[in-house]
């Protein structure tokens, strides 16, 4: 009787170590999957091309004040992150769209044709 009773705590126990065992596993692939999409996604360059013209890269880890087109547009990128400040389009969308960071997010004013994307550090390499 004493021996059964220690047989099923031991079992018991057994059952617990395992389900500790499997959360911590899924909690450090979860981790290692957040860190790597993380750093996949954060975007190193913003790219800024006006009508036709040449693209124009700028780094999103200095901060700045950029005037597109003109005057037209004005760019702003800061804490890492770019966003439209000023726009004489009808429309506004370029500065409604907010703040992009992220690898492939972009502002688009169509009515100045002014495109602009964020660039991850695969692209820039490239
Ligand atoms: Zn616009």
């Amino acid at each position: 009787m004493q021996e059964k009773e220690v047989n099923v705590e031991g079992k018991r126990r057994r059952l617990l170590a395992d389900v500790i065992l499997i959360l911590v596993i899924l909690a450090i692939g979860f981790s290692v999957f957040l860190i790597v999409r993380l750093t996949e996604d954060e975007g190193v360059m913003v790219a800024v091309r006006v009508g036709d013209g040449e693209e124009q890269l700028y780094s999103l880890s200095v901060d700045g004040e950029y005037v597109l087109n003109g005057g037209t547009n004005k760019l702003v990128i800061s804490g890492g992150e770019a966003y439209m400040v000023e726009a004489n389009c009808p429309d506004r969308t370029c500065v409604r769209t907010g703040k992009i960071s992220k690898t492939g997010e972009k502002i688009v004013c169509l009515p100045n044709k002014i495109y602009i994307s964020i660039l991850g550090a695969e692209e820039v390499l490239r």
